[in-house]
């Protein structure tokens, strides 16, 4: 588990801590948790063509896409989806140098570098196993091969 300075007192907290152990700082509100920011540590070699692009995935204005830009490490897009984060990311990573993290209510420029990124293509299969229910075909599959290491089992015993 990664640690960040809290930006408070500055003392080593856990990156998934809700508050600062050690001063009580409130970090991340609750219900942020699969929730996702962007963090734009560097804009990239070509910075128009990063700025437009964050300008028409973020409905920002030009100028302000620019100003962004200016003034990495910043987060331009917070509390987002899983989805949505995947799709904002691949679009950007082919121009600037930008991750996905967890969401919390506060970076610092210091805590948005130090932000571990999330792998969000695993995050995403990991929702899609969990939020499915186990399918009927599965649950046959499963009790037939439960039933076969049985009369695997039983053979083994018998034939001692
Ligand atoms: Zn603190």
């Amino acid at each position: 588990m990664p640690l960040l300075p809290c930006p408070e007192c500055g003392r080593q907290i856990s990156d998934q801590a809700a508050w600062c152990v050690h001063c009580g700082y409130p970090l991340t509100p609750p219900g942020h948790a699969d929730r996702y920011d962007l963090i734009l540590e560097d804009a990239g070699g070509d910075m128009e063509l990063t700025a437009q692009c964050l300008a028409r995935r973020l409905t920002l204005s030009l100028p302000q896409a620019r100003e962004l830009l200016f003034a990495t490490p910043c987060v331009p897009a917070q509390r987002l989806s899983c989805q949505e984060a995947r799709e904002l990311q691949n679009e950007l990573k082919y121009l600037c140098t930008c991750k996905m993290v967890r969401s919390r209510s506060l970076w610092t420029g210091e805590t948005a570098l130090a932000a571990d990124p999330v792998q969000l293509d695993q995050e995403l299969c990991r929702a899609n196993v969990q939020g499915k229910p186990m399918t009927f075909l599965r649950t046959v599959g499963a009790i037939l091969s439960a039933l076969a290491i049985w009369s695997l089992f039983g053979a083994v015993l018998s034939s001692l």
